[in-house]
């Protein structure tokens, strides 16, 4: 069995740190926030300032992937958030009446939650296990390396560097992490750091050489706030959809647990209006004027937040492997540190689950070799990057609507158009919920002969059809947002 040595408590490691001890491994997790989460959500969620994950506080879908990795490999985690407060929605409720269910329709749930209800769930099954020391207020500082000349692991100061590094052909064995309170060896050292946690810079300062990074640019800007429905009110309207996009705007309203939801505005970022989004005044006439945010907020629901404004979120996937092979064996990255998306697909969560259960699934396998670095990054490139990669392409779809306002136009009818046939047909719904919960690639459930004959008789039935009609006018969306 391995001795792990998780880098982050964030949802990739305290995931790995507990899929791991279940194992029969033991994992030490190193956080840099002194604050764990705990079983007081409003006061974790709107209470506790998270500098090093600015993305707690925005809503999050937890998709069926991530739900149905939990029910199955974690289901006292599962449990533990419904208990919480967390809801379950069935895509094919979207329907008065859920049509005959089929092999395959059990995983097509969302799981309606703040992100603090995972958090929470994770971090007190991971409490309770004997195999698992977390340190809070321990940032990783830098990482121990085995000495080139065989002997034992050498620590670098990173503001210092490799003190060998005069090759940095050769792949470098990673044996430890450092810390302010000391150094700590492990079999297998898991970067689960996050968007901001800067391996590369640690990896880089052993003598590692780069990691191998694909970035895109996306144009969005998010406007959040949070509500909660009044006391009484237990659901909000099953009616309309929840996600609306229009030419050059779109609203989602994310149902989460115990009568919470936030509705969000998103714009392009160049937009002339984003700022104005910011006021509370604004944002919910500007909320209002598309249906679900309509719907929503008519139900006299009390907000909990003021906006909260993100932008300029990129897609970015680092690889640990480049042509001459591992840049570092003794090293994994799971979550965001191998790939993080931009949240309009919401897949951030799923992914970072997929790894640490790859990891934990693993890490039995000499976990310091160069060939487990080269078997992790082939699994992740084979079951991660094809979702990475249908992210980069909807958020250049979307980014190009919004810049170039080209939403009611002939632009992508046939994409549009099947989502809004999936509101009418049970079968289209199907194939759309399998691509949303990561059941099934796009290339392959919109693919079908028989998805794609029921959309074009939809559309042939519809020539006025006109895509992303929701929401307001440019002229109406300037006088909502003129202040
Ligand atoms: C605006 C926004 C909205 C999103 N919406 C969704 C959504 O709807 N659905 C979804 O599934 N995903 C969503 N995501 C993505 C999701 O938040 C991430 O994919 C997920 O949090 C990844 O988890 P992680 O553990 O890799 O990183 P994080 O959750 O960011 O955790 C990283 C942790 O590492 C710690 N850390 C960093 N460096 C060190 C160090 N040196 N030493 C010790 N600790 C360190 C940090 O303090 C942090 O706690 C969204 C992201 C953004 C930005």
């Amino acid at each position: 069995m391995a001795h792990l040595l998780v880098i982050g408590g964030g949802i990739g490691g305290l995931a790995t740190a507990l899929l791991a001890t279940r194992r029969g491994h033991t994992a030490e997790l190193f956080e840099r926030d002194t604050r764990a989460p705990g079983t007081a959500l409003d006061r974790d969620f709107f209470g506790w300032r998270r500098p090093t994950v600015p993305q707690a506080s925005q809503p999050h879908a937890l998709l069926g992937a991530a739900r149905n990795l939990l029910r199955d490999e974690l289901p006292d985690v599962h449990q533990e958030m419904l208990r919480l407060g967390a809801r379950e929605r069935h895509e094919l409720d979207w329907f008065e009446v859920r049509p005959p269910a089929r092999p395959g329709d059990e995983d097509l749930v969302m799981l309606q939650a703040r992100r603090i209800v995972l958090e929470s769930a994770l971090a007190t099954a991971l409490r309770a296990e004997a195999g698992a020391v977390v340190r809070h207020g321990e940032p990783v500082t830098g990482l121990t390396t085995a000495s080139r000349a065989g002997g034992g692991p050498a620590a670098v100061d990173p503001a210092e560097g490799d003190p060998a590094g005069d090759d940095p052909v050769a792949g470098i064995r990673v044996t430890g992490v450092t810390t302010g309170a000391g150094r700590y060896e492990g079999d297998l050292v898991v970067d689960a750091g996050g968007r901001r946690g800067g391996i590369e810079r640690r990896l880089g300062a052993v003598g590692c050489r780069p990691p191998v990074v694909e970035r895109h640019r996306t144009g969005l800007a998010y406007f959040c706030r949070w509500y909660r429905l009044p006391a009484g009110t237990d659901e909000g309207p099953r009616r309309p959809w929840a996600v609306t996009g229009g030419a050059f705007a779109g609203c989602a309203v994310f149902p989460a647990d115990n009568r919470v939801f936030a509705v969000t505005l998103f714009v392009h970022t160049a937009d002339t209006t984003r700022s104005a989004l910011r006021d509370p005044a604004v944002f919910e006439r500007a909320a209002r004027s598309f249906p679900p945010g309509e719907a929503w907020l008519a139900l006299g629901a009390e907000p909990l937040s003021g906006v909260l404004a993100t932008a300029s979120l990129d897609n970015r996937w680092s690889a640990l492997v480049d042509e001459r092979g591992p840049v570092v064996s003794g090293l994994v990255p799971v979550g965001d540190s191998i790939t993080h998306t931009n949240p309009t697909l919401g897949q951030g969560t799923s992914l970072a689950l997929w790894a640490a259960r790859r990891v934990a699934r693993t890490a039995h396998r000499d976990p310091a070799s160069e060939r487990y670095a080269v078997e992790h990054h082939t699994w992740a490139v084979r079951t991660l990057k094809p979702w990475f990669d249908f992210q980069v392409v909807a958020d250049a779809a979307i980014g190009e609507r919004f810049a170039t306002r080209a939403g009611r136009t002939g632009t992508a009818r046939e994409v549009a158009a099947l989502f809004d046939c999936a509101l009418e047909d049970p079968e289209v719904m199907r194939a759309r919920a399998r691509v949303r919960h990561l059941a099934q690639p796009p290339e392959q459930a919109y693919a079908d002969p028989e998805i794609r004959a029921r959309v074009a008789r939809w559309l042939a039935a519809r020539p006025e059809y006109a895509p992303n009609a929701v929401g307001p006018d440019r002229e109406e969306w300037e006088k909502l947002t003129a202040g």
